[in-house]
């Protein structure tokens, strides 16, 4: 079953977490209460599109392939581990011993989140503006741009080597951001600790993460969203007009700061996937057809 990708329903990590699910209903009812005109987002012309039914099928492949193939091969290349080795036995060869001092242990671990979580969402804004523009990556990123409707499934709409990337990079940014604090603090950095790390992941995935692929067009107000990516932010991501736009994942100051940020107007009719149209006709499609020429 857990091939199947049943399990992320009941991983707390993950976007469609059970409990992160109720609660981007909950909005999405509370929005729609407010604005009856966004009713058709609960549609079966929404959930039962051909596009949405190719992303549940997806879902369970790529589940699979993700399991079966991607994680051994990504832990087998490149661990997050061996990398934070690596870094701080590089930062003690270069720059010698570095005498430890007595930060007391609750500063480190907030330091060590906040640090863990900055860098992250820094290096997927990186990553994800490189599968705009860069034309061999762009074929990749298509398979999660050519969905035509958005649901939360849609979130793993993404074509096996662009799972590939994204875990090399969170390998890589894990494994910098973790050497450097055993070099600096002393290896007291504990299981607990990285396990706290995702705490931005839950209050982001309770806060409705999951309404960014929906038909809620759910809006922070302009300074808010400044510093984070609201759902209506990420939906003109995936829309013909602003595709190169927002790519931020939870903080939209990287899109700030690098003249890349969209709002979204009120009521702006926007309308989803590629400019040219094109569509993957089946899962087969989605996985086969970036590889060709
Ligand atoms: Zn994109
Ligand atoms: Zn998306």
């Amino acid at each position: 079953m857990e091939y199947l990708g049943t399990g992320y329903f009941l991983n707390i990590d993950n976007r469609v977490y059970w409990l992160y699910i109720l609660s981007a209903l909950s909005i999405a009812l509370y929005f729609i209460y407010k604005n009856p005109q966004y009713s058709y987002a609960l549609s079966k012309k929404i959930w039962w599109h051909k596009s949405a039914k190719n992303d549940y099928l997806y879902f369970v492949m790529i589940s699979f392939i993700k399991l079966a193939i991607i994680l051994p091969l990504v832990t087998y290349l490149f661990s997050a581990k061996d990398v934070s080795l690596l870094v701080s036995l590089f930062l003690q060869d270069n720059f010698g011993y570095m005498q430890k001092v007595n930060y007391s242990r609750e500063f480190v671990v907030v330091l060590y989140t906040l640090a863990l979580f900055v860098f992250g969402d820094f290096s997927r804004y990186i990553l994800h503006r490189l599968l705009h523009t860069v034309p061999l990556l762009w074929r990749l990123h298509q398979v999660h741009h050519s969905a035509e409707v958005l649901n939360p499934l849609t979130f793993y709409r993404v074509h096996p080597f662009e799972n590939i990337l994204f875990a090399l990079r969170y390998a890589l940014i894990f494994g910098l951001v973790t050497g450097s604090f055993i070099y600096i603090f002393g290896a007291s950095i504990g299981i607990v600790e990285i396990a706290g790390a995702n705490v931005f992941v839950f209050v982001f995935g309770v806060l409705g993460a999951n309404l960014r692929h929906s038909h809620i067009p759910l809006r922070y107000g302009k300074f808010i969203e400044k510093i984070f990516i609201s759902p209506s932010m990420h939906q003109l991501h995936h829309s013909t007009k602003y595709t190169n736009k927002n790519y931020g994942g939870i903080l939209a100051i990287w899109d700030y700061m690098f003249n890349s940020l969209v709002h979204a107007k009120k009521d702006e009719i926007i309308e989803f996937g590629l400019k040219n149209k094109k569509v993957h006709s089946n899962v087969f499609n989605m996985l086969i057809e970036p590889l060709r020429r």
